[in-house]
């Protein structure tokens, strides 16, 4: 739900003026050293457990349970002490992470898509989205991006009608929306024209859209307008998806990566190589999976610091990151991770308890030029069925000769079907999963 739909006098006002202020509070704290921010983080977190430890009767009863109270955190590793929060326990007893005071006419209803499970209904202050806002807008701009500048956006436009136009310029904020549902061959040259003609400054949305978008244009020989940056998001941006867009549209990609639930977010600065936790409006912690080795990532456990209406203190946001080994070079105290490796229901595990992450199929399909799409769905816990847009004439070697990369980490019990197709279904989101497991670990 949009602020602008909310029709309570002066949300959109202190919705305005709530991103201004973040804003400008972000611009000076972006610069403080690693120290000052841990610090200012514990103040946030100790404000925040004190809140909530009093107020909201799951966390009230949970301090109860452990025997502690909020004045025993003395370190944001501290937060360890506490368990990690499913989505489940939200899911069955949202009621019990209300705050007492919190006034439910004035927060805004959320939910998640659904597409991992059932949807999950949360609810965040203006405060939330305001300062959410101004991450966007400081994200925006260590790419480069001033007010005003034209954008075309590959998500959030769904043509109602099969005859309604494939595009959508919304002339306030100057963005021209792409269908990401009508993404198919007979469509690309028309898109191509309209971006083409339309010039944007900046092109943002879903990788995997925008990379069929310049996969085709280079695969076509068509000339695309080059814009400043390209600022993906919500997707998983593999190396090789960056290349592609970097080489077809000539400049550089940036990368941010958010929960559904809002909890905490990260991003690229002008650098583009580790993720900046947006540690302003969230606490990001690595927690390593049981029997499971390095390159498999690590669980991403968050706490918003921002939202006291509807705390999450510990939540699982279901993904998998890498740690950084060493601090971003633009010298910003924000905290860093190397990079997200995807959701935990994208990794699967295959009958013989081997954990095989979703990086590793981009690792393969990167390499192996005769495939131009693919998606990997574990319906079984030893079947998987991969869905294979080829980028040439695809027969019964090329298939045999992907069966024996894929046994390589899948295993020999485990059975693979391939389907030849047109082009991978995007999720009711508009999103594409590359790597789904139907089967519950
Ligand atoms: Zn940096």
């Amino acid at each position: 739900m949009t602020i602008a739909s909310r029709a309570q006098p002066g949300v959109v006002r202190r919705y305005l003026y709530g991103t201004w202020r973040y804003w400008r509070e972000m611009r000076r704290t972006q610069w403080l050293s690693a120290d000052e921010f841990h610090a200012r983080q514990l103040a946030q977190l100790r404000w925040l457990l004190r809140d909530a430890a009093e107020n909201v009767p799951y966390y009230r009863s949970l301090f109860q349970t452990l025997g502690a109270t909020p004045d025993d955190f003395h370190d944001l590793s501290d937060l360890a002490r506490l368990p990690v929060l499913e989505k489940q326990q939200l899911r069955e007893h949202p009621e019990q992470f209300f705050h007492r005071y919190s006034d439910r006419d004035h927060l805004i209803e959320d939910h998640t898509s659904g597409s991992t499970g059932e949807p999950l209904r949360f609810f965040l202050t203006v405060e939330q989205k305001a300062c959410e806002m101004a991450h966007s807008i400081r994200f925006w701009r260590w790419a480069g991006y001033r007010t005003g500048a034209r954008i075309v956006a590959f998500r959030h436009y769904i043509p109602k009608r099969p005859t309604d136009p494939l595009w959508h310029l919304d002339r306030r904020t100057r963005t021209l929306f792409f269908s990401v549902y009508d993404m198919k061959p007979a469509n690309l040259r028309a898109y191509v024209e309209r971006f083409n003609q339309y010039q944007p400054g900046f092109v943002r949305g879903y990788p995997s859209s925008i990379y069929i978008f310049a996969h085709f244009a280079a695969s076509e020989g068509l000339r695309v307008h080059t814009p400043q940056a390209v600022l993906c998001s919500s997707e998983t941006l593999s190396p090789e998806m960056r290349s592609v867009i970097e080489r077809v549209l000539q400049c550089p990609v940036y990368d941010w990566w958010g929960s559904n639930e809002r909890v905490v977010t990260a991003c690229q600065c002008e650098r583009r190589g580790l993720f900046h936790v947006n540690g302003e409006s969230g606490i990001l912690e690595l927690v390593p999976l049981p029997n499971a080795t390095g390159d498999a990532g690590q669980r991403m456990i968050g706490t918003g610091l921002i939202n006291h209406a509807m705390p999450l203190i510990r939540y699982d946001l279901g993904d998998l990151a890498l740690p950084a080994k060493e601090p971003c070079g633009c010298g910003r105290g924000l905290p860093c991770i190397d990079r997200v490796l995807g959701r935990v229901n994208d990794t699967i595990i295959t009958g013989e308890q081997k954990y095989i992450p979703s990086v590793r199929f981009y690792t393969l399909f990167e390499t192996y030029d005769k495939v131009r799409q693919f998606q990997v769905v574990q319906t079984e816990p030893n079947t998987v069925v991969v869905r294979i847009v080829p980028a040439r004439a695809f027969n019964g070697a090329e298939t045999d000769e992907l069966r024996g990369k894929l046994e390589r980490f899948l295993g020999a019990a485990v059975k693979i079907d391939f389907e030849l197709v047109e082009h991978i279904q995007p999720e009711p989101s508009g999103k594409i999963r590359n790597v789904v497991s139907l089967v519950k670990p």
